[in-house]
C-alpha cells in the first residue's frame, strides 16, 4: 500500500509536533481535503466524523425510504456525492476519496445519447428527459499523464506545515519564528522523526483537521483521532423534515453552522441564544 514519507519536528518535552516538512506529495493530499463534498467526508469517516450532527444527517438520508425522494438517484447523490476534482486527485499517492473516477451513466434509449442534446449523469439512476433512468455505465480510459500532471502543486518545492496547518514553502519559512510561535524555548528538546503516511493516517488527519487544533500531534504522537474524544451520548437526533423547516425559514447559513458546531442546533437557532 502506498505511503508518503513525512518528516516531523517533535518537541519531546511537550509531546507535540511543532511542524512537519514534506514535498508536493503530502501537501497535495492535504489540499485535496478541500475538494471533498461533505457527504463524502462523512462516508469516508464511516459516520464517525463527530462533525456536529452531520453523521446523523447522513444517517437520516440512508434510512429514508426511497418513496419520499424525487428519484432513487437522489439518495446516491447525497450519500456518494462526486467531487469536481476527482480526476485531478486520482493519481495522488494516497487518495482520501475511494470512489472510482471517470465514470458516467447514460439513458438506455439510443436517441438520448447521440447528437447535441445528449445527456449524461454522474450518478446512476438519475432521470433522463425521456423519463427513463440513466443507468448505462460508461467509463473512459485513463490518459497517460506525466508525474507533474496530478494534484495541485507544481515543481519540487519543499513545504513546512505547522501543527495548526499553516502551509508555507520552506524557502520562505523562518523555522525560528515557528519555534517561538509554539513556545519552544530549548532546542535540545526537539527531535526529528520520520513517519509513513498511508490511507489510514490520511483519514485520521481528515478527521483531525475538522475537529482538532493540533492534528499532527493527535494523529502521529498521541495516536488518537478526535472521534475518540467527542461525546457521543447526546440526544436531539436530527431528522430531514426538521432541516427542511429550517431552510424554509430562511436560516440556511445558521442551520449549516449549527449542524457543524453545535450540539443542540434547533434549540440554539430558534431560541436565538447562539446565533
Ligand atoms: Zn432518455
Amino acid at each position: 500500500m502506498a505511503t508518503i514519507r513525512l518528516k516531523l519536528l517533535v518537541d519531546r518535552e511537550k509531546n507535540r509536533v511543532v511542524f512537519a516538512e514534506s514535498d508536493k506529495e503530502f501537501v497535495d493530499v492535504l489540499f485535496s481535503f478541500l475538494t471533498l463534498p461533505m457527504g463524502t467526508i462523512i462516508r469516508l469517516l464511516n459516520k464517525q466524523s463527530s462533525v456536529g450532527w452531520m453523521d446523523k444527517l447522513y444517517e437520516s438520508v440512508e434510512n429514508l425510504d426511497a418513496k419520499y425522494l424525487e428519484t432513487e438517484a437522489c439518495k446516491m447523490m447525497l450519500l456518494q456525492p462526486r467531487s469536481e476534482a476527482e480526476i485531478l486527485c486520482e493519481d495522488l499517492r494516497v487518495n482520501a476519496d475511494d470512489l472510482e473516477p471517470r465514470r458516467l451513466y447514460r439513458c438506455p434509449a439510443f436517441g438520448c445519447f447521440i447528437g447535441d442534446s445528449r445527456a449524461f449523469s454522474s450518478i446512476s439512476g438519475a432521470r433522463c428527459r425521456c423519463g427513463r433512468a440513466m443507468d448505462k455505465f460508461l467509463c473512459w480510459d485513463k490518459q497517460k499523464k506525466d508525474a507533474k500532471d496530478y494534484g495541485f502543486l507544481k515543481g519540487a518545492a519543499t513545504f513546512v506545515i505547522s501543527d495548526d496547518l499553516h502551509v508555507s514553502p520552506a524557502a520562505v519559512t523562518n523555522p525560528i519564528s515557528l519555534l517561538e510561535k509554539f513556545g519552544v524555548k530549548d532546542v535540545d528538546t526537539l527531535e526529528e522523526r520520520v513517519v509513513q503516511v498511508g490511507r489510514k493516517e490520511v483519514l485520521c488527519l481528515l478527521n483531525s483537521l475538522l475537529l482538532s487544533k493540533t492534528p499532527f500531534t493527535d494523529v502521529f504522537l498521541r495516536k488518537r483521532t478526535p472521534v475518540q474524544d467527542v461525546l457521543s451520548s447526546i440526544g436531539n437526533f436530527l431528522h430531514v423534515k426538521h432541516v427542511s423547516c429550517l431552510l424554509a425559514a430562511g436560516q440556511a447559513l445558521s442551520s449549516l453552522k449549527s449542524l457543524l458546531v453545535l450540539k443542540t442546533p434547533f434549540r440554539d437557532i430558534f431560541s436565538q441564544k447562539k446565533r
